[in-house]
């Protein structure tokens, strides 16, 4: 199985139950590769108890590591925590790709006598020498490429305290629970109008309205979400966007 790291945002049943009977598939495929889980802080005590239903066990390493707001860089990207509200230790996510050097200027190469494996030293060193001449990597390719940024905010009620880091996001998936302020009485979720609001704070290019109670059609949870922004749709079980 080619999952690394499972990122929780909070402990409520809907969101974790899932885990132990996944981990176990892991286990029945064979699985040995350390598994990673990232939970918000103070929930661990949370994890231990989920994991002692009787029969549980897992042939490999599981980590369980709490976070909070801390900036997290992997191999090639990063993550972000961030604090929500819903009335639980809660956080979302903020999921970005480094970002990535731009194109070779095929011309440029060509004319200063740049090709075959030389473009594999040029990448490796950052520099080469062709012609007596030391040619960097930097002037041959355009500009940087902007690593693609996904927000994910879990449960919460609105909010609008996001880091930095989440403005400008490339698709905010954002908790839609309810169409009226009537029906989400106090509870610790948000409105399909809340969600575009946040969406428009945050100039997020697309938006995912998730978390959608069975209250609803999910034409009626578009209608909805026309009012207020044209560039949502709603999720859907295994949805894939390409960005
Ligand atoms: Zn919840």
């Amino acid at each position: 199985m080619k999952i690394s790291k499972i990122f929780i945002t909070h402990l409520h049943a809907d969101h974790v139950m899932g885990l132990v009977g996944l981990i176990q598939s892991m286990k029945l495929n064979g699985r040995t590769q350390l598994l990673e889980i990232f939970v918000p802080k103070d929930t661990i005590v949370y994890m231990k108890q989920l994991f002692s239903i009787p029969y549980f066990s897992a042939d490999f390493d599981i980590h369980v590591i709490e976070v909070f707001d801390e900036k997290i860089e992997f191999d090639g990207y990063w993550i972000r925590p961030f604090p929500v509200s819903h009335g639980v230790p809660a956080i979302g996510y903020v999921f970005a790709a480094n970002d990535s050097r731009g194109k070779f200027n095929k011309k440029l190469c060509d004319e200063l006598g740049i090709k075959g494996e030389m473009f594999n030293l040029l990448e490796k060193n950052g520099k080469i020498e062709v012609n007596g001449r030391e040619i960097s990597i930097d002037e041959v390719t355009g500009k940087n490429r902007k690593g693609k940024k996904i927000v994910y905010t879990g449960d919460t009620e609105k909010i609008e305290a996001f880091p930095e880091e989440a403005y400008h996001c490339d698709v905010l998936i954002h908790d839609s629970t309810f169409i009226s302020q009537e029906d989400k009485k106090e509870t610790y979720h948000s409105t399909v109008k809340e969600a575009c609001e946040v969406a428009q704070l945050l100039s997020a290019k697309k938006l995912v309205l998730t978390h959608i109670s069975q209250r609803y059609e999910t034409k009626e949870v578009e209608e909805e979400s026309k009012k207020y922004c044209e560039n949502a749709i709603v999720a859907e079980d295994f949805l894939e966007i390409t960005l």
